[in-house]
């Protein structure tokens, strides 16, 4: 069924008697061509790109609970393509770039809004490091704006500028980034992937992985054996547990992640602001509510729930940054895994098993990555090699010393 403006109105017209499932329910068969572990958006993205891109159809995505009960569904909504260095840039780019016709090429609102992302400085250094981030990213032919302090008051005059420990002295203004409905990426995904033939299995827990003389055979799943020559590991924060039944390590680390919501408000801020001197970021949902988050948690661990300390962290960033927080009640918090790599920056590459391939390191980024993800994956598993995007992306990295540190910030994923 494609869904229409004519559509809409037959419906409403009828009665709404006429509407099919998004997607089938169906039973996982003994044997694909490939499969994918993980119903997020990177997992459902792999299977839309792997049919479409590659004509690859006789595809199971497998997913424990329900698609986007993940990180998917949990994040904080931002996209941009704000990267300084080589091998992250055009990866985000075109990650950005599939964003820009996702909704027509998926036949489906997800609600895709440039609003623009805006950098707050609050130093000299900070100012600095953000001038030359635009200029790298002007190189990639990617937008960028270095504003000053009254250029930023212009936009967002309600901040507090001139608060003693954080003055904001300016900001880096991607104009095309902004915010995604993150459910509705999962389900365009997933339902423009079962369109094309892809069976998505929900209920269906991966718990082990058959390897025969270094090669993948498939998968044992709560739902049993399902057999594969191919399959992609999509699983976010659980990625260390799905390399260990591989008998793999990975350079990742598991960790929180919490998000809040406030109560819905008026409009009042129209743009994505982050924070860096608090690290915090902020926009408003189309509810009215405030969207915002911080740090990880800073421990290790798999619980989809975090903490208090860094809840007090993040109010404190908050109110450093927007005073009026302190008249706002919060409505609700949650937390995801993050699959925190050791220089911040994703792996997308085949592993020393053949025939099985990583999708993982997301860190707090990986939302925005979803569509590009996806297609690179798609590519990698399709070919067996890298494409040109995601050729820096590569798990011996961090043997061969050929990092992608973003940051700048080693390998401390508190600081990432
Ligand atoms: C609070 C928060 C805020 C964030 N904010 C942003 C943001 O603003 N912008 C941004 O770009 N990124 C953000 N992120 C990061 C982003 O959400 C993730 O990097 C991205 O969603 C990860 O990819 P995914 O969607 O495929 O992961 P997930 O949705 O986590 O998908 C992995 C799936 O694998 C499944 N799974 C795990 N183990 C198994 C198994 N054994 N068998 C079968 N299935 C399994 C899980 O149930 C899960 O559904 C945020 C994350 C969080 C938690």
């Amino acid at each position: 069924m494609t869904y229409s403006f004519l559509r809409l109105a037959a419906e409403a017209l009828r009665g709404q008697t006429g509407w099919t499932p998004a997607w089938r329910d169906p039973e996982p068969k003994a044997e694909y061509d490939a499969l994918v572990v993980g119903g997020g958006g990177h997992g459902l993205a792999t299977a839309y790109y792997l049919a479409r891109e590659h004509g690859i159809t006789n595809v199971a995505v497998l997913e424990k609970g329900w698609i986007g009960s993940g990180n998917a569904g949990r994040n904080t909504t931002i996209i941009r393509s704000n990267y300084l260095l080589p091998g992250n840039e055009a990866f985000y780019e075109h990650s950005m770039k599939l964003w820009e016709g996702l909704e027509q090429d998926l036949n489906y609102n997800a609600m895709v809004s440039q609003r623009g992302v805006l950098n707050l400085v609050n130093s000299d250094a900070a100012r600095d490091a953000a001038a030359r981030r635009g200029n790298a990213m002007r190189l990639h032919g990617v937008d960028a704006e270095l504003l000053d302090a009254d250029g930023v008051r212009a936009m967002v005059p309600y901040l507090d500028f001139d608060n003693a420990r954080f003055p904001i002295k300016g900001g880096l203004l991607q104009r095309r980034g902004g915010t995604a409905r993150h459910d509705a990426v999962v389900w365009g995904f997933a339902r423009a992937a079962d369109r094309r033939g892809v069976d998505i299995v929900q209920n269906c827990e991966v718990t082990g992985i058959r390897v025969s003389n270094g090669r993948v055979m498939g998968v044992e799943t709560t739902r049993g054996f399902i057999g594969a020559g191919k399959v992609g590991l999509a699983v976010a924060g659980n990625s260390s547990r799905l390399a260990g039944m591989a008998g793999m390590r990975l350079p990742i680390e598991s960790h929180v992640l919490q998000a809040f919501v406030s109560e819905a408000i008026k409009p009042l801020i129209d743009c994505v602001i982050t924070f860096g001197a608090g690290h915090f970021y902020i926009s408003q949902s189309d509810k009215g509510g405030l969207v915002f988050g911080g740090d990880i948690d800073g421990y290790n661990s798999y619980a989809q729930r975090g903490g208090l300390p860094l809840v007090e962290d993040v109010m404190e960033a908050f109110m450093a940054l927007l005073p009026l927080a302190g008249r706002l009640r919060v409505l609700r918090s949650w937390g995801g895994i993050m699959d925190m790599s050791m220089d911040g920056s994703p792996i997308i590459d085949r592993s020393p098993i053949e025939g099985l391939y990583l999708n993982t390191g997301w860190c707090y980024g990986g939302f925005k990555a979803t569509p590009a993800s996806g297609w690179c994956f798609a590519w990698t598993m399709a070919k067996d090699e890298a494409h040109p995007l995601n050729a820096a992306m590569r798990l011996d990295r961090f043997a061969s010393g050929a990092l992608i540190d973003e940051k700048g910030a080693g390998p401390y994923p508190n600081k990432h």
